[in-house]
């Protein structure tokens, strides 16, 4: 019988698996304040895997990072030590299920233990995306590739919009110059809310970007559901392409309210975790588009099958993207493999750990569109300086 001979690394073995804990430490004269608080730095985990012929792949986590490394380095690190990364499935059904993975496997049933949501799952997410990179450069293909690509470029919004009062108009019509034809903001200012202020800002936004543009509203969940439905009705009629996270993401029944509420689109998902909190937000007919992030939805592995859930519900998908090269990066690659991604998030923030991490640049044309990258796996590389520039700060994000 012809038998086809392997290569050899098509039988790697993962060797280590490592989280560096990393900040990016916003300047005094940059740093900004919204409902979330000031912003003083940004933390991420970069995840490295490693296997016996020499590849590494690269991914990272959101989540508090000592705890992530702790959780990398004693619970899921070692249930991956061993393992082939072309077997990502059984790699995320073990870090999932824990011990008892092999009759969650053998039935065909999940059982996770105590592990289901929040840092232990960001932390499965980075070490997913660090897997599908040496996989994909096992496949010797760009990691949308081994995914499964759908297209090779996509539509990219100028994400931010901070800026104070009537500033908005300036800020947006910045953003737009760029070449973005979608552009978000935020709904809360630096200016502190008051639904006038709100409305201000909004009809300044769309002064400043023209009829064309598509404006998108981000509320960081921060609403009650009296408020953000009247909120959406308002901004219906300033052509609000979508108004994302009105309300708080543990109330998906009360999302479902605001939705049915308005025709203003609604987008959430960026703080929910695995397909189950998805499909938790599709039964509530919760939202119009679904934003998981790759850092805590799960990985490539669990976005693909948020994502196809999404698709049998008519919802669109359009990744959050924040922080850290290494997620956006990835996200790149969720958008060049999900057909019912319409649009990537851009950030327009002071960013140097997604900005200045890697020895290439995005590929950001001057029409706004991302290009994906052509380099096996992740198609990014760490500047040498990045793990001493980055280097890990404690203590919080935000301070109010
Ligand atoms: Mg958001």
């Amino acid at each position: 019988m012809h038998t086809v001979p392997a290569r050899k690394s098509f039988m790697s073995k993962i060797t280590s698996v490592k989280a560096i804990p990393m900040s990016d430490p916003v300047p005094l004269e940059r740093q900004h304040r919204n409902d979330l608080g000031t912003k003083v730095k940004s933390d991420a985990t970069l995840i490295v895997v490693e296997t016996d012929d020499g590849l590494r792949g690269l991914g990272a986590s959101l989540g508090n990072p000592e705890v992530v490394a702790a959780l990398v380095e004693f619970d899921l690190g070692p249930s991956v030590l061993g393992e082939n990364p072309l077997f990502s499935e059984l790699i995320w059904e073990k870090m999932y299920n824990g011990s008892r993975w092999k009759p969650a496997l053998e039935r065909g049933n999940s059982q996770p233990q105590d592990g289901r949501r929040g840092v232990t799952v960001e932390a499965i997410s980075g070490v997913d995306l660090a897997v599908w990179d040496v996989k994909a450069q096992i496949l010797g293909v760009p990691i949308y590739q081994a995914l499964g690509a759908v297209r090779d470029n996509v539509r990219g919004y100028g994400s931010g919009g901070w800026a104070p009062g009537d500033e908005a108009e300036a800020e947006m019509a910045g953003y737009a110059a760029k070449g973005f034809d979608a552009v978000k903001m935020r709904v809360v200012g630096g200016d502190g809310f008051s639904f006038k202020n709100a409305e201000t800002r909004i009809a300044a936004a769309r002064r400043g970007i023209g009829p064309d543009v598509e404006l998108m509203l981000d509320a960081h969940g921060a609403f009650a559901v009296s408020t953000a439905i009247k909120l959406a009705k308002m901004m219906e009629k300033y052509d609000v392409a979508w108004f994302e996270e009105p309300i708080s993401p543990d109330d998906h029944a009360g999302l479902g309210y605001v939705r049915r509420a308005t025709t203003t689109p609604i987008a959430t998902g960026e703080r929910e975790f695995t397909r189950f909190d998805f499909q938790s937000l599709f039964d509530n007919q919760a939202c119009d588009i679904a934003q998981p992030d790759i850092a805590r939805a799960g990985g490539y592995t669990e976005i693909r099958r948020i994502s196809a859930l999404a698709s049998a519900r008519g919802v669109r998908v359009a990744p959050h993207a924040w922080g850290m090269g290494v997620l956006f990066a990835a996200s790149i690659h969720v958008a060049m493999s999900t057909p019912n991604c319409h649009i990537l998030e851009v950030s327009q923030g002071y960013m140097p750990m997604m900005n200045e991490l890697f020895n290439e640049d995005y590929d950001v044309r001057p029409d706004g569109r991302v290009y994906a990258p052509t380099a096996p796996g992740l198609g990014f590389t760490l500047r040498d300086d990045a793990l001493e520039r980055f280097k890990y700060v404690p203590g919080p994000e935000y301070v109010f």
